[in-house]
């Protein structure tokens, strides 16, 4: 299952957030989405879940056109997070799983073992707004792979996090690349993609300045110049 980007443009107005972008992301892989603020990172997010539709080009999955009735497949982790505070981690995770079909006794099961791997096994009944943030996008991490999605894509996932926590979801993103997941996550920083993934894009004003592996990326262009810049 590939994902393409075909030629992808997206415009507000005067606006270009994304410009003739095209790239193809195997099956079972992790991808960097890498660009500084304005980039146009989530705006091909956007577009690659049907949130948007792409001002000209096409994004596809399987060989067919991506729709937001197929992105049930997908799972999403916005920039900006989503919860809903007032709601515990088992009513919240229960509410989107059964968005998604799912049992309930599947979705306390999966639930239980995510919060197991992360270290907060007794956070089942805590209230969302009572979770400290870096346990917040803990459950914002497992709200996007409860359902077990094909395609994962995750907008700055360790944006304002600690380095343990970072290296918790790190962690998990393997994981759910050992399941066959493709994941496409965007970045500030060069060091989380280095890590992670296989292929990497640069997106510079809406535009991919680089695109491919990341060893060949660094030796076309140098580490230097791969740093887009901090946080
Ligand atoms: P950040 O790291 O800050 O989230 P980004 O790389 O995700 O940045 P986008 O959010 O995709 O970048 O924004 C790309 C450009 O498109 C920016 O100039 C932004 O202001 C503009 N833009 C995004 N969404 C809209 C919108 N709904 N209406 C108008 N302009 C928009």
């Amino acid at each position: 299952m590939t994902l393409t980007l075909d030629h992808i443009t997206k415009t507000f107005g005067e606006t270009t957030a994304v410009r003739d972008l095209s790239l193809e992301i195997p099956e079972g892989e992790i991808f960097g989405m890498l660009g500084a603020n304005g980039a146009g990172k989530t705006t091909t997010f956007r577009m690659i879940i049907g949130l948007l539709e792409a001002t000209e080009g096409e994004v596809y999955w399987n060989g067919g056109r991506m729709t937001y009735a197929g992105s049930g497949m997908i799972g999403y982790l916005p920039e900006e997070r989503g919860l809903y505070p007032k709601l515990t981690v088992r009513d919240q995770l229960v509410y989107l799983g059964r968005l998604r079909g799912m049992k309930k006794a599947d979705i306390v099961k999966q639930l239980e073992g995510w919060l197991a791997r992360f270290q907060v096994p007794d956070y089942m009944d805590q209230k969302v707004e009572e979770l400290s943030k870096g346990n917040q996008q803990k459950i914002q991490f497992i709200s996007a792979v409860i359902h077990q999605p094909k395609l994962l894509i995750l907008d700055e996932p360790f944006s304002g996090l600690d380095p343990v926590n970072v290296e918790l979801l790190k962690q998990a993103v393997l994981d759910v690349k050992k399941m066959g997941t493709s994941i496409v996550f965007s970045s500030h920083r060069m060091e989380h993609v280095e890590e992670l993934c296989e292929h990497v894009c640069i997106l510079q004003h809406g535009q991919p300045i680089v695109h491919g592996s990341l060893k060949e990326i660094k030796r076309s262009y140098g580490r230097k110049n791969l740093r887009i810049h901090a946080d």
